[in-house]
């Protein structure tokens, strides 16, 4: 196997809390050393790293690939190609598929299928309950013995608090993460945006902030009850914020993600009835996106994960209420949240990005990812973090290209991708 060397980087690893400009060496698929100057072997590749960033492989535990059965929209090989043109090496793939993935036989043939097709790693996230019907649990034990690493009934939240605490207890005996779309659909029937004034406006149906925190709450006390690990998906209320601030206090197990949209875009976006800026749960106020910057910077909000969410064209063509909900988040998450840093007045540390992206949520989940250990497999990204770039959808690798980002100028791309120490990809 080939083996790099890049040099001049400035090496990051919040695993080890290293932050140091250097070169690393990978051999073999694996991190082989790590120092300040390295002198380059025979047979070796070299790529000068500098004013980069080398960083472990960043991680998204939040995407839908679309298999099987609505490749039309993403494919592991398409998804895979967007996951690692965005610097992310590993994701985990949500169950809402066609049939969803609900027992050990679709777990293993995604898994195995991805490692033939997808050039990024791919975990996945079970079912939750049978055919995500929020009815029945499913086999946990089955579920993690073909290799699941937590289950969610993302998309359809399970409505019954009985069925749910059943189900935390079934994940908790075999510590799965049981991973929470928290939403009331007693509260959002038939909403496609956040109720508010732009709602009004626009004479769309809206669903209030509640619709999510009355599930997040609920689900924190049966965690509480429970005891299993309740992470909690694409958070998007300043009240949920403050629950999770709550249970966290409490001693609860509970973390959270937010996505890179829920932190730069409000409601604001939809105006245009702009269906690119329909997902659920919606962009909300600009006092929630302030709450949720706030959640991260005070470390109450864990990771960020892009809900990366494909629908082909002529879905997204649809008027505003009939559009389905969700948009692209893979290719543009690290331009995003380096846009959003750039913001602030106290801009985060290169290595509370790293973490956000990579670390973190890989220990949420338990991947072996995001780190730069020697010995650990060489999931590295190089990361230019000044390159300003104009996102032109047509030049997306997935195979959708919903995004409300187009055109936009984010700040920092992928510039090389590494997965087991194969270069995957390549900026142009
Ligand atoms: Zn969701
Ligand atoms: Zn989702």
């Amino acid at each position: 196997m080939t083996g790099y060397l890049l040099k001049h980087g400035r090496l990051l690893d919040p695993a080890q809390s290293l932050d140091m400009r250097g070169d690393l060496r990978m051999r073999e698929g694996r991190i082989a050393e790590i120092a300040p100057a390295l002198t380059p072997e025979a047979g070796e590749t070299v790529i000068d790293c500098t004013d980069c960033w080398i960083a472990p492989g960043l991680v998204d535990i939040h995407v839908h690939l679309r298999e099987p059965g609505q490749s039309y929209k993403e494919t592991l090989q398409t998804g895979g190609a967007a996951a690692v043109a965005g610097g992310f090496t590993s994701v985990c793939c949500m169950p809402n598929t066609d049939p969803p993935l609900d027992s050990p036989m679709l777990v293993r043939e995604i898994l195995e299928r991805a490692r033939r097709e997808s050039p990024c790693k791919v975990y996945v996230v079970a079912a939750l309950t049978q055919g995500m019907r929020g009815e029945a649990p499913c086999d946990y034990h089955a579920l993690k013995q073909a290799g699941a690493v937590a289950c969610s009934d993302d998309a359809f939240p399970v409505q019954s608090a009985e069925v749910m605490r059943r189900a935390m207890l079934g994940c908790a005996a075999y510590d799965l993460p049981v991973v929470t779309h928290c939403e009331d659909k007693t509260l959002s029937e038939g909403a496609s945006m956040h109720a508010g004034a732009i709602s009004a406006q626009l004479g769309l149906k809206g669903a209030p902030g509640s619709a999510e925190t009355v599930q997040i709450a609920r689900n924190a006390l049966l965690a509480q009850e429970t005891g299993c690990h309740l992470h909690i998906q694409h958070l998007s209320t300043a009240m949920g914020v403050e629950l999770i601030r709550f249970f966290k206090a409490q001693g609860v197990r509970i973390s959270c993600e937010v996505s890179p949209h829920h932190l730069l875009l409000t409601d604001a976006a939809c105006a245009e009835f702009d269906t690119d800026a329909k997902m659920n749960p919606p962009l909300r106020s600009e006092a929630d996106r302030a709450a949720l910057t706030q959640g991260v910077l005070q470390g109450v909000i864990d990771c960020i994960a892009t809900d990366h969410a494909p629908h082909a064209p002529f879905e997204k063509a649809q008027p505003f209420p009939a559009a389905p909900f969700g948009i692209l988040g893979l290719e543009t998450a690290l331009g995003c949240v380096l846009l959003w840093n750039s913001r602030l007045p106290n801009p985060l540390e290169p290595l509370q990005i790293v973490n956000l992206l990579s670390t973190a949520p890989a220990r949420l989940m338990g991947l072996l990812a995001g780190t730069l250990q020697v010995g650990a497999p060489a999931d590295i990204v190089v990361i230019d973090p000044n390159l300003r770039w104009r996102v032109n959808s047509a030049e997306l690798r997935s195979r959708s290209k919903n995004t409300p980002f187009k055109g936009w100028e984010l700040i920092g791309k992928a510039r090389s991708t590494f997965v087991d120490g194969v270069l995957v990809h390549t900026a142009e």
